[in-house]
């Protein structure tokens, strides 16, 4: 399902750190600043450590920032590739000037790793994505970025390929409470349709449909009651779009706004007041997919 292996280029020290100038001469105020690299931020082939450094610096001195998001596979957040980080974070600093010491402490950007486990089900995230990992190795990843004094974030990928609709929501419910005890948040990222993947071709023979909006929003509702502690959020990539998570087209815009301001407010109420004719349809769909083996009854 991902594409990005199509898409990237080599890029130097210096590219990364135009990039970064570009970005943060845009920022308008305080921020979170993530560091999407679409890979590993701590892959050395990637991103070399040298960059990774003067981009830590840079943000650790920029008072605006309070807080760095970077992702990574599980194999590559080691205490090595974690301390630099977190001791340049940890830095007291000229970050304030005189008289402004006293918030230093307080106001130091936060550091927090995200890790694409995808799914709890070692099955699932074997055959259908392809992953290349266990879930025994994220723990363990989510373990080490814990103790070096990270936070830690879990994406969740919703419908691989190969799966019914109701396995797909079933699977990610399971996932976010068996991923809930190792991180502080959690992203539920609705699969969409790449050009040049696998999810593509069978797409395109009507064997594969992202999953509906409804979906995420039961994913989101249920999840939310069984884990109150964690925060729980999606922005789902192409929503009300034939390619991205979508209903029936009436109802997509209202629906993915109540998802946004879910992922804001943690409220779950902000699902009650949706309905459209098209849910009918995606709960006859839960019921009957199964029997078609997966294949999708509705496009
Ligand atoms: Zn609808």
């Amino acid at each position: 399902m991902c594409s990005f292996y199509e898409e990237g280029i080599h890029a130097s020290h210096a590219d990364l750190i135009a990039q970064l100038e570009y970005a943060m001469e845009r920022c308008p105020g305080e921020a979170v600043i993530k560091i999407f690299t679409s890979g590993s931020f701590f892959d050395e082939r990637e991103i070399k450590s040298g960059t990774r450094k003067e981009i830590m610096e840079r943000l650790n001195a920029d008072r605006r920032v309070r807080k760095v998001i970077v992702e990574s596979r599980p194999e590559f957040v080691t205490h090595k590739n974690i301390s630099p980080c977190m001791d340049i974070l940890e830095s007291p600093l000229d970050r304030f000037t005189e008289g402004e010491s006293e918030r230093s402490l307080g106001t130091r950007p936060k550091f927090e790793v995200s890790i694409g486990v995808e799914t709890s089900d070692d099955l699932i995230r074997d055959r259908c994505i392809n992953k290349g990992f266990s879930f025994t190795d994220f723990i363990a990843a989510a373990e080490i970025a814990r103790e070096c004094g990270s936070g830690v974030k879990a994406y969740l990928l919703l419908k691989p390929p190969f799966l019914s609709e109701h396995d797909a929501i079933e699977d990610t419910i399971r996932s976010v409470e068996e991923v809930s005890e190792h991180v502080s948040t959690i992203s539920v990222n609705p699969c969409c349709v790449q050009r040049a993947t696998k999810v593509h071709e069978l797409w395109k023979n009507d064997e594969y449909r992202p999953p509906w909006l409804w979906s995420v929003v039961e994913v989101l509702k249920r999840a939310k009651e069984v884990v109150r502690d964690t925060i729980i959020m999606s922005d789902p990539v192409a929503a009300g779009m034939k390619r991205g998570p979508h209903n029936c087209g009436k109802c997509d815009s209202a629906v993915r706004n109540a998802i946004r301001r879910f992922s804001l407010t943690q409220d779950n109420r902000v699902f009650d007041d949706l309905g459209c004719d098209c849910k009918e349809i995606w709960g006859k769909v839960l019921d009957l997919e199964d029997f078609a083996f997966g294949l999708p009854l509705v496009t």
